[in-house]
């Protein structure tokens, strides 16, 4: 079932696990999340990036999206991904997606504010949650850049203030944390996680989950993150899957023949994940 953002993590918080969003960008990379919630009974986020957006469209993008939400067992929400525009927020929930996330992480925080209250005030009278950013987050993801030396850490008394002025239905804080795959063992600052969780009744939400390992995980989901977004390592799991298939046999001309198996091996690494985040049989099944 279709379900809200804002109850899932709400729920996760006061319990002490954090529900994954895993994105996708075509049809497998959905289907893998889903089969992966509905076999562990956990709630589900499915997010889309503006880049998804542009690869899919936001009609395909949010027919997947409804689809899986309607045919799931388990609650699901389907998310807009670091979106830069009011116009973009708009015109997807108009196609259905009942959460978004409005990164104005890059812009003056007054003016960050000011857009994030403005769309707070439009998405939550049309029942949708919303997820918000302060200070900038590291890596790359889609046409987001940040260098890493840009990365910033969060000032937990800004971040407190900019939810109190706004009221977001979880926040997104730099702590360390960065999109893409880690070359080192990313130094996740959980005790900015705790000054900021301890202060909101709102999650705290870690972006840039791929290849973070399960220690850090716990560890900040004990400090107050209710969610956690895993993207880039279901991608590489997923092409790299098609490379090995399609070296071994040069002449597969069935595209099922590729992307079944891919999508299976993602559905194990997200199953992974699930269990990690502690969101195994969280689900109310219907
Ligand atoms: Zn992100």
């Amino acid at each position: 079932m279709l379900a809200s953002m804002a109850e899932m993590v709400l729920t996760a918080k006061k319990a002490g696990y954090a529900v994954g969003q895993f994105n996708f960008s075509n049809l497998e990379l959905a289907q893998a999340a889903l089969e992966a919630a509905e076999e562990l009974r956990a709630p589900l986020i499915l997010g889309v990036t503006e880049g998804g957006l542009r690869h899919m469209g936001v009609e395909f993008a949010a027919a997947i999206g409804l689809t899986a939400a309607r045919q799931a067992k388990v609650p699901v929400s389907l998310h807009l991904d670091h979106a830069g525009s009011f116009d973009l927020i708009m015109s997807c929930i108009k196609a259905g997606f009942n959460s978004v996330m409005f990164d104005g992480s890059r812009l003056p925080i007054e003016e960050n504010i000011r857009m994030t209250k403005e769309i707070c005030r439009v998405a939550h009278a049309m029942g949708v949650s919303v997820e918000a950013e302060v200070g900038a987050i590291g890596g790359v993801e889609d046409d987001l850049s940040v260098a890493a030396a840009d990365a910033l850490v969060a000032d937990p008394e800004e971040a407190v203030n900019f939810w109190q002025q706004t009221k977001v239905d979880a926040l997104a804080v730099a702590v360390g944390n960065a999109h893409g795959m880690y070359k080192t063992i990313p130094n996740i600052r959980t005790d900015i996680v705790q000054a900021v969780a301890g202060a909101i009744p709102v999650p705290v939400v870690l972006h840039g989950g791929s290849g973070t390992p399960d220690d850090i995980i716990r560890r900040a989901i004990a400090a107050g993150c209710a969610k956690i977004n895993v993207s880039t390592e279901n991608q590489v799991a997923f092409t790299s899957t098609l490379r090995r298939l399609l070296t071994e046999d040069p002449e597969l001309a069935d595209s099922r023949k590729c992307l079944g198996p891919a999508r299976a091996v993602v559905k194990g690494s997200i199953k992974e994940r699930i269990t990690v985040f502690g969101a195994a049989g969280k689900a109310v099944v219907g």
